[in-house]
């Protein structure tokens, strides 16, 4: 079984935003031969495309597993309906939405699963955690770090305000593993 390096993107926007997030990392940890490595704070953000919704809690997760990707999709998509996800409008308002972001060096393009996340690049909600948990990582096509992508996202949105990262907002689950030990801290939004 090959293990790879795994980032996923997460956002809620609907109900109790810290609850959810809390309870999609804690089936996260719980995914057969998966296990939590690094976690972002959250951000706030404005939404963008469908701009009648509230605000959004995103944040990014990285997470070393044994699940092939196609596999690790349908986890992630079985926790979000498990979870009340609804699909109505495109980008629309979502209690959970978990995005797989990079997996390890992998390019995959199939009808289902596209990666890295061909939006990232664009996503200043997405660069920011990502930068936060992992700079120096490489983007497998662009070979540029997230550290170089968010700069060069600033330097061609100038005027745009930044996410806020909110306060205290951890979720139960951790920041680092140590020797395969996960632990937690942080407690409630
Ligand atoms: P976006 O992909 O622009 O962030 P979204 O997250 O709102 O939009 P969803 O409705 O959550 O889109 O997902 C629609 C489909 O996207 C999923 O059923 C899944 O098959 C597909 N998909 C393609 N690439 C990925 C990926 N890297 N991570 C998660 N889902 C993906
Ligand atoms: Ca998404
Ligand atoms: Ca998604």
């Amino acid at each position: 079984m090959s293990i790879n390096e795994v980032f996923i993107g997460f956002g809620s926007n609907l109900g109790d935003r810290c609850a959810l997030i809390n309870k999609a990392l804690s089936a996260l940890a719980v995914l057969p031969a998966t296990f939590l490595v690094k976690l972002s704070s959250l951000y706030e953000t404005a939404p963008v495309g469908y701009l009648e919704q509230g605000a959004f809690l995103n944040g990014v997760i990285q997470v070393r597993s044994g699940l092939s990707a196609p596999a690790l999709l349908e986890r992630l998509l079985a926790i979000e309906n498990t979870l009340g996800r609804v699909r109505k409008e495109r980008w629309g308002p979502r209690t959970i939405d978990l995005d797989i972001l990079f997996y390890g060096a992998a390019v995959i393009s199939s009808p289902d699963l596209l990666v890295p996340h061909p939006e990232l690049v664009r996503r200043r909600f997405v660069l920011e955690p990502l930068c936060e948990i992992a700079p120096a990582w490489r983007h497998p096509q662009l070979t540029v770090t997230i550290a170089e992508l968010l700069h060069q996202y600033q330097l061609n949105n100038p005027d745009e305000i930044p996410c806020r990262i909110v306060a205290g907002a951890l979720p139960v689950v951790s920041h680092e593993v140590t020797d395969g030990i996960f632990y937690r801290y942080g407690q409630s939004c």
